[in-house]
């Protein structure tokens, strides 16, 4: 449904996309992750025909998004970065409006706003002006304006930012209902939150595709097995140099939080440290709570891939000067 190219973008001197290729059929939720200044919206603005690459092809739902813009605009259900609307019009005048955009004839459109108000909890809320909305029902006016003209691909850029845990939870089931008959592509900043309900990820790097598979796929390259943690009551330094020599122990992050410091514990390979672990701090008489292994998650893997590649680069810059 969604098919790209060694899609690139240039803004001028600035390489904002660079040569990304993927495919995203019906059925499947992708999330899009990356850090700011990626190029994460740039390629959903390429992607929904707003705005032409600079080379390499992009389609959705069969057309050419820069051949055939104007129809791939009608094929793609887009809800931008930072959710732009027209804050003085009413939520019912906004979607007539949208629907004219898209051509819908009367009766589509009256059918199509009675629908996207029911499925995004709006129909108490038609005639209030979207300037009066709550951040989480401006967000609902964004989805309804997407969903309007029934597109089968959805494009949305953090459609859950500003939104209170409450509405993310709601907006995540609300995606689940639409995957069956969608394709749905979803940049997000909230990694536990992309975890939860993505089929699939993508992340990108400066532009570039650093990683794309399942969270399954991702989780199981993210470096040693579970975390384990601790806390004790030590300075952060301390525990930290101390627990680096524990064998096994490959990498420790501290935090501390109310007198406790609090570690994070990346073994080398598949071993239990946690006895190790536990003797270490003990042999330093270090008032502690308890030793606890958690799953390594998305986020485990995005840091670390992170991590090794800005280290890769710096170590490179220092070489070169
Ligand atoms: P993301 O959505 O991942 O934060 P963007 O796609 O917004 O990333 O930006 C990618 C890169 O392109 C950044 O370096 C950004 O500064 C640059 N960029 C984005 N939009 C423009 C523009 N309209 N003109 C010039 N540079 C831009």
């Amino acid at each position: 449904m969604i098919e790209a190219a060694h899609i690139t973008k240039w803004y001028g001197p600035t390489l904002a996309v660079d040569d990304l290729s993927f495919s995203i059929p019906k059925g499947k939720i992708v999330g899009f992750l990356g850090p700011n200044g990626a190029g994460k919206s740039t390629t959903l603005r390429i992607l929904t025909g707003y705005l032409p690459p600079t080379a390499g092809t992009a389609t959705v739902a069969g057309h050419n998004v820069t051949k055939a813009a104007e129809s791939a605009r009608a094929a793609v259900g887009y809800m931008p970065e930072n959710n732009p609307l027209y804050l003085e019009m009413r939520v019912e005048e906004f979607l007539q409006f949208r629907a004219k955009l898209f051509r819908l004839d009367k009766k589509t459109t009256s059918e199509r706003i009675d629908t996207v108000c029911d499925r995004c909890g709006l129909s108490q809320l038609r005639r209030r002006v979207i300037g009066h909305l709550s951040k989480g029902n401006r967000q609902r006016v964004g989805l309804a304006q997407a969903l309007l003209h029934n597109p089968k691909v959805l494009i949305l850029d953090e459609p859950t930012a500003g939104l209170d845990p409450i509405q993310i939870v709601e907006i995540r089931k609300f995606l689940e209902e639409l995957r069956n008959d969608h394709a749905i592509l979803l940049s997000s900043h909230i990694l536990a939150e992309i975890e939860k309900v993505a089929d699939r990820i993508m992340i990108i790097r400066k532009g570039k595709m650093i990683a794309d598979g399942t969270v399954d796929d991702l989780r199981g390259k993210a470096k040693g097995g579970s975390r384990v943690t601790v806390e004790t009551q030590a300075e952060p330094s301390a525990v930290k140099s101390k627990l680096e020599k524990v064998a096994g122990v490959a990498r420790v992050e501290t935090s501390s939080a109310a007198g406790w410091c609090r570690a994070e514990i990346t073994p080398k390979g598949e071993g239990d440290v946690r006895e190790k672990v536990l003797a270490a701090v003990t042999a330093e008489s270090w008032p502690t709570r308890g030793v606890g292994q958690r799953q390594v998650s998305l986020e485990d893997y995005y840091m670390q891939v992170f991590r090794e590649m800005d280290e890769a680069e710096h170590k490179k810059e220092a070489k070169a000067t």
